[in-house]
């Protein structure tokens, strides 16, 4: 069993508050992604369960035990880095040894457990060789056998594939994941690239600012944003924000009306719309009427970008589509699938 409960948990430095106020329960063997841009506290909270970081308000607690006045090396949590952290002239085979040292655990275990965790990330065969003999997919998969190691109650991973190339990071993410799902450890995992936040977690808390913007499950937040800043974060590419107004229920836009898109009237709406609900349609049927300015074919998908008044929006067009720049082109957008946000506080309508 490992729960984490945030209560109330703030860090600031002077004047300047870098986590505010978060209340947050991260359940038994779940993997919880806390994703924002850089600066939004992500790091320092997750340094906060460590016990790096002292919070300046709040409390946190692992399965009920106020971690307040625990060490951190105390705490049953293991951390993987996005600088897997190697020490350099120890092999890969005394690296992942040394949390069991460390702790104390009896040296006739050490042998079995070094193997069984080397075993999991397909490191068996490099266990004699130094990390500076390994690509940077072997070192830091060596790093997560020495976090497995000893089977903490929670693992804490910051950026750990950040340092990995795309195709490498693919691979592991989903070694990640698997290897995750067999020892059931609940994972904090700290991320800026949402594709990783989506494609990993169970929940996403969603975070700006030092507050946790929207926690969900990644479905959750992809398909039911609630706020302006969480609908412009996810999504690749990332939902289409036009500026407008309602007026009797329809939005009006620049180059866009959709009738009954919500309801009364009022000044300073944004209507979000993703690019793959973006259909190109006849002009006589289109919400979205105005010119081409680009297209992308990238092999699955063709990404179409259009004008919308003075500013740009991207659909994703079928594989086969084709047409000249500047030609008129409408869009549709798919019903149930237009977001209202209010162009002042950023909230959804
Ligand atoms: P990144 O993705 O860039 O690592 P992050 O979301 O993890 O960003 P944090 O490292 O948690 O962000 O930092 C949150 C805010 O707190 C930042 O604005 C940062 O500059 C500030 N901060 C972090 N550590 C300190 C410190 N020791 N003193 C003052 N400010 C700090």
């Amino acid at each position: 069993m490992a729960e984490i409960k945030l209560r109330g948990v703030s860090k600031s430095w002077g004047d300047f508050i870098g986590v505010d106020n978060i209340d947050l329960d991260i359940r038994d063997k779940e993997f919880m992604v806390f994703l924002g841009p850089s600066g939004c506290g992500k790091t320092t909270t997750m340094r906060m369960i460590a016990g790096l970081e002292d919070p300046t308000g709040g409390d946190i607690s692992i399965d009920g035990e106020s971690m307040t006045d625990v060490d951190a090396r105390d705490r049953d949590v293991a951390m993987v880095f996005q600088s897997y952290a190697l020490y350099p002239n120890m092999s890969i085979y005394e690296n992942i040894r040394f949390p069991l040292k460390m702790r104390g655990i009896p040296a006739g275990d050490h042998d079995r457990l070094v193997r069984q965790a080397a075993d999991m990330v397909e490191l068996g065969q490099y266990l004699d060789r130094k990390p500076r003999a390994l690509s940077g997919g072997q070192r830091q998969r060596a790093a997560l056998a020495r976090a497995i190691v000893r089977q903490p109650q929670v693992f804490l991973m910051d950026e750990p594939l950040s340092n990995l190339d795309a195709k490498l990071r693919l691979t592991m993410r989903a070694q990640l994941k698997h290897i995750q799902r067999q020892l059931e450890t609940t994972t904090v995992y700290v991320t800026h690239d949402q594709i990783e936040a989506m494609t990993l977690a169970d929940r996403i808390a969603v975070m700006n600012k030092g507050k946790i913007q929207q926690l969900g499950t990644p479905d959750e937040v992809y398909n039911n944003p609630n706020h302006l800043f969480v609908a412009g974060f996810i999504g690749s590419p990332p939902m289409n924000l036009i500026p407008g107004a309602l007026e009797n229920g329809d939005f009006v836009g620049p180059d866009t009306r959709v009738k009954g898109a919500g309801q009364g009237s009022r000044a300073n709406v944004v209507l979000g719309v993703r690019p793959e609900d973006m259909e190109i349609v006849p002009t006589q049927d289109g919400h979205l009427i105005s010119k081409l300015y680009s297209l992308e074919p990238t092999g699955d998908v063709t990404l179409v970008t259009a004008w919308a008044g003075e500013q740009l929006v991207v659909a994703k067009g079928s594989r086969v589509f084709r047409q000249e720049v500047d030609t008129p082109i409408a869009f549709k957008f798919a019903p149930g699938r237009v977001f209202l946000f209010d162009g002042e506080s950023g909230n959804r309508i």
